[in-house]
């Protein structure tokens, strides 16, 4: 089965305007499974909530930045820890990162690099030089984080692609990064309901959950449903949900599969598509991202390329 969640939360317990009981609801009521609430430097403890509705997720933000660009935003999340993690810091960006996923890891949780436009605290340099994060924000629905990038600064999507082509694996996700449930809903605010990720899952539990997160069996989602997305043997599939959507045909949907720095190798107006890894002419990942209508996208995990099928 998949579930459907938001991996980055806040709430009164850091900067967000309602509390933590509050923020499950609004999400449960909305046809969310999942949710992990990260306030900044504080660990919500899931035991201590009443939250029938929702797999609770133990997560924590550490929001820091190195000594030598005290200006620069760093932020980790951690997710499926033990408890709450110390802030980390360090001299340069690469290592004040680094020290972030040790700690997460160290607490039993794996990491997710936040946001990496946000004040372009980090780049691709930055982040290749850090080992052990699954998980790498490529949407987040706060209005100051530059997704898309500026004239001076490439789009997060693109710095992903180039830590694939680097040869890090690392699976990309889409939040909300919600503080304001209160009041207006409009793009300068941060509002929730953004973007979420799918979870392919035995069974709704943390334990499921993080497994899936962690081995890349999910997609990322700004509205578009898939029905399937997998890999089998060296054939990748994305199947589309029509149903699941506005669009008033298939063909507002496109399909790429994406290899080595972001090129498309193959692109499908079908709701089913498939590709074959064999002939990805010598990439080293191919990935997958559907665009839908009204500027809706999906994004599928990258598979490695094994090195006998790129000769
Ligand atoms: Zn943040
Ligand atoms: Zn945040």
């Amino acid at each position: 089965m998949w579930l459907k969640g938001n991996l980055h939360t806040h709430t009164t317990f850091s900067d967000g305007d309602s509390e933590p009981s509050e923020v499950c609801r609004r999400y449960a009521d909305n046809g969310y499974h999942f949710l992990s609430i990260t306030d900044h430097g504080v660990f919500v403890d899931p035991a201590d909530l009443r939250c029938s509705d929702l797999v609770l997720i133990p997560g924590i933000e550490l929001s820091t930045a190195a000594t030598n660009e005290p200006q620069l935003p760093i932020h980790v999340n951690g997710f499926g820890i033990r408890g709450s993690v110390a802030v980390q810091q360090a001299e340069t960006k690469s290592q004040t990162v680094q020290n972030c996923i040790d700690a997460i890891r160290a607490a039993g949780g794996i990491a997710q690099i936040n946001h990496p436009n946000f004040h372009f605290a980090l780049n691709a340099y930055d982040i290749s030089r850090t080992r052990g994060a699954c998980l790498l924000e490529i949407y987040n629905g706060h209005p100051q984080v530059q997704n898309d990038g500026d004239e001076a600064h490439i789009g997060v999507e693109e710095l992903w692609d180039q830590l694939l082509t680097a040869g890090m694996l690392i699976y990309g996700t889409a939040v909300d990064d919600s503080h304001h449930f209160r009041g207006e809903f409009h793009a300068k605010r941060a509002n929730p309901f953004r973007g979420w990720v799918w979870v392919r899952v035995r069974k709704p539990s943390v334990r499921e959950i993080l497994h899936g997160l962690a081995t890349g069996d999910f997609y990322a989602s700004t509205g578009v449903r898939l029905q399937d997305t997998y890999v089998d043997g060296w054939r990748y599939y994305v199947i589309i949900d029509t149903a699941g959507s506005s669009s008033n045909g298939q063909d507002a949907y496109v399909t790429q599969f994406i290899g080595d720095n972001g090129k498309v190798l193959l692109e499908t107006t079908l709701p089913r598509s498939e590709f074959n890894l064999r002939q990805a002419g010598g990439a080293r990942y191919v990935r997958a991202r559907v665009l839908g209508p009204n500027g809706t996208k999906a994004w599928c995990q990258p598979r490695l390329i094994p090195e006998f099928w790129r000769r």
